[in-house]
């Protein structure tokens, strides 16, 4: 089972240790003890970066093991890993504005059921609560706009049962997520409200950010 040193700590850079290498038909595959690195899931792409000299290009979750895929061999021992920080910054509020627009819905009478937080693809899928109303894109952007003003500060902790619960400020709702955030809602910026309508009874939000 791999560490996951990305659910407690933000750092970018962080000395790992090389479990084992293995030759793929894309490049290698390489298992560390613990990462930094954030793989494809929950709706977000994967990290990119390097492990020693090795190019990180793809990062992907095999059962309770985290698999990095790397252009070229590492021995096992320890390296220095680092974290692409322009390309996780930009995943990071394209996740942390899927937040925002989750709990818009919920305050809206909306629960959200999927998420896609890909650059370009943003996409927020919500189905009927107990008194669903009507949500336009006007609302949802002068919403989003006010949560981004306040700078919520993130709270994230790991609950007993090792899952963690993510909320920003006090009010926004929480939701157990094992993704990568900005640390205070101002960090999110500009949303671009890029369609919202209401498809058999359910609600779709496709979103980008300004700069992604
Ligand atoms: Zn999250």
């Amino acid at each position: 089972m791999t560490e996951r040193l990305y659910f407690l700590s933000d750092s970018l850079i962080a000395e790992v240790e090389v479990l084992a290498c293995t030759a793929t038909a894309e490049g290698y595959a390489v298992e560390l003890r613990a990462t930094p690195f954030h793989p494809q899931g929950g709706g977000q792409p994967s990290d990119t970066g390097w492990i020693g000299t090795a190019e990180v290009q793809r990062v992907v979750q095999d059962g309770e093991r985290i698999l990095h895929q790397v252009n070229r061999p590492l021995q096992p021992g320890r390296v220095l890993a680092r974290v692409d920080e322009q390309r996780r910054r930009l995943h990071a509020r394209l996740h942390s504005a899927g937040h925002l627009i989750g709990h818009i819905g919920e305050t809206h009478g909306w629960q959200p059921v999927k998420a896609h937080h890909w650059p370009g693809e943003g996409k927020i899928e919500f189905v009927p609560g107990l008194e669903p109303r009507p949500l336009d894109g006007a609302a949802l952007q002068a919403h989003f706009d006010a949560l981004v003003e306040a700078d919520l500060p993130l709270h994230s902790e790991v609950d007993a049962a090792g899952q963690r619960q993510v909320r920003f400020g006090e009010d926004v709702a929480r939701y157990a997520c094992g993704g990568t955030h900005v640390r205070s809602t101002r960090t999110v910026g500009q949303l671009s409200v890029l369609g919202l309508k209401e498809k058999k009874g359910r609600l779709l939000v496709s979103y980008d950010m300004a700069g992604a």
